[in-house]
């Protein structure tokens, strides 16, 4: 299994071709006979809400660095998703929070230039979670912000982040 669209066989080196199988075209090597599946990429979020405010990040570097998301990273490959969100919460903003204490609010798919994330989304209260906000790791800034100036647009949140607050009922 793969993340990004392929050319050449990650086994043998060899160009890749299609085939059709259950109505989908799959990469494949005619030398290893192997079909190639294509999968995303898991991320994760966590909502945390204090009454009405919601914790955000203001991202750092990479795509989208200035505008606003919610504390977010990619689980390690042997992860599980809910120790993952907690160990972003931490690094990002400062907050800790038992992993079993989050609630898993949905996931959103998101096109990116190499393929497709798929964000797996959970949500705790303020109260059950420990520690002061400080900005941390990929984070220029981590505040509470009032949801209804989120709902405004008087935060630039980026899309993905958006999506995300949707997920999470912060948003319609
Ligand atoms: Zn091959």
């Amino acid at each position: 299994m793969i993340a990004v669209a392929a050319n050449y066989c990650p086994e043998c080196g060899r160009e890749l071709t299609t085939i059709e199988f259950e109505g989908r075209e799959r990469d494949h090597c005619p030398t290893c006979e192997r079909t190639w599946w294509r999968q995303s990429v898991p991320t994760t979020s966590v909502t945390v809400r204090d009454d009405d405010r919601v914790l955000l990040i203001q991202r750092a570097d990479g795509p989208d660095a200035g505008r606003w998301d919610l504390p977010a990273g990619h689980p390690e490959h042997d992860e599980p998703g809910r120790e993952a969100a907690a160990r972003e919460l931490t690094e990002e903003t400062g907050l800790v929070a038992d992993p079993a204490a989050l609630d898993l609010v949905g996931t959103v798919l998101a096109e990116r230039p190499w393929g497709t994330n798929r964000s797996i989304n959970y949500r705790v209260d303020r109260a059950t979670t420990d520690g002061e906000v400080t900005a941390g790791s990929d984070a220029a800034d981590a505040r509470f912000v009032p949801t209804a100036a989120v709902r405004e647009g008087d935060v630039d949140v980026r899309p993905l982040g958006r999506r995300r607050l949707r997920d999470a009922g912060v948003l319609e």
